[in-house]
């Protein structure tokens, strides 16, 4: 299936689309994790975009741009993708529909997982991420640590609480959010491809996407 998720920091994409994949081999291509992995390797896309990351602003819109059409033109991408983080500004969103026709590529859906701020805030306070970069398995202090604590399950990694999840930042990726992704939702419901699905459980909003796409 070829999905947007859309949804606020700590929704719930990144969960989703994972089971996602399982069902028929799309692929899940996130921007944050892409960039986290630039960063982390060091390379010219991650010195320029560690900054705006660790202050919770979004990257300006061409180094994403770049990255994402070469990235949905990889093979693996022919299954089916689901967008996780892309895009998240109206520039982005109009890029991307271009970039789709000119591929001749069709969205099944876009997804808004509408979740609210109690919850969201909450969430991303207590959340924590294998430092690994291949790995970055999402932990939770409270609904789901690590068996040792610190200690990635999957890996065996240090288990970090991320640069840009401190409470300024948190907040400053929220506001972000309102102001610059949750525009998208407009953009999408004119062009009759949004699915909002309010749910904290993502058993539901899997539930709610494969009626949509008959999947
Ligand atoms: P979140 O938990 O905020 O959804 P992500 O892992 O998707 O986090 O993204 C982390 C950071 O990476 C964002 O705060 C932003 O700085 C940058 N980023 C990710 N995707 C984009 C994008 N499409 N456009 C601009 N910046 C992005
Ligand atoms: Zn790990």
């Amino acid at each position: 299936m070829r999905l947007i998720l859309l949804g606020a920091p700590g929704a719930g994409k990144g969960t989703v689309a994972k089971m996602l994949t399982e069902l028929d081999g799309s692929v899940q291509i996130s921007t944050g994790d892409i960039l986290r992995g630039a960063v982390k390797a060091g390379s010219d896309l991650g010195k320029k975009a560690k900054g705006y990351m660790d202050a919770g602003d979004l990257v300006p819109d061409e180094l994403i741009l770049d990255i994402m059409a070469t990235r949905l033109q990889e093979p693996d991408a022919a299954k089916g993708f689901l967008l996780d983080g892309f895009p998240r500004t109206i520039p982005q969103a109009e890029a991307l529909t271009e970039m789709l026709n000119k591929l001749s590529i069709k969205l099944d859906a876009v997804v808004n997982i509408d979740v609210p701020r109690d919850v969201i805030l909450d969430r991303l306070t207590t959340r924590r991420t294998c430092s690994n970069s291949a790995c970055q398995e999402i932990y939770n202090v409270k609904t789901k640590p690590p068996k040792v604590e610190g200690v990635c399950d999957k890996c065996g990694s240090p288990v970090i609480q991320r640069d840009d999840e401190t409470k300024e930042a948190i907040s400053k990726r929220l506001d972000t959010y309102n102001e610059k992704t949750a525009p998208l939702a407009g953009y999408y419901e004119k062009t009759g491809q949004l699915l909002t699905v309010s749910s904290t459980s993502s058993d539901e909003v899997v539930a709610a996407i494969r009626e949509r796409v008959g999947a």
